[in-house]
């Protein structure tokens, strides 16, 4: 499959890796736009949130609890941080593999473009 995020899962494009577990695959954004920019993103692919199923949604829980380990490995757990999930083109999504940012490490603007 011609997918950017399952290349770099499999180790054939380089990556930042920060934490990694049998159902997560988390690394640096290579465009960061906050001192920690980490994408976390399921090694099953998945298009979008909107591609979802009862079958593959517990792979959701496993992320977040993957963003509140990688929180304390970036010491950003006690400041605060963002997780988003931009989704279809009108939510900004550019690759279609399921991916949550996690943006910390300086205080953030609200609401988003
Ligand atoms: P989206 O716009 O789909 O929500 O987010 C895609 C993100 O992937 C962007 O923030 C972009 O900087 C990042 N990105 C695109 N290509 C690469 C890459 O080859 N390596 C890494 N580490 N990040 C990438
Ligand atoms: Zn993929």
């Amino acid at each position: 499959m011609d997918c950017l995020f399952c290349k770099i899962i499999a180790g054939e494009i380089p990556s930042a890796k920060v934490y990694e577990n049998d159902k997560v695959y988390a690394f640096r954004d290579i465009s960061p736009e906050a001192p920690t920019h980490v994408l976390i993103v399921p090694k099953e692919h998945i298009a979008s949130a909107n591609d979802l199923t009862a079958e593959n949604a517990s792979v959701v829980s496993d992320i977040f609890l993957a963003a509140k380990e990688i929180a304390a490995l970036e010491g950003i757990a006690e400041g605060g941080y963002r997780i988003v999930n931009n989704c279809g083109e009108d939510g900004g999504q550019t690759v279609k593999h399921l991916h949550f940012h996690m943006l910390g490490g300086r205080s953030l603007a609200w609401p988003p473009g």
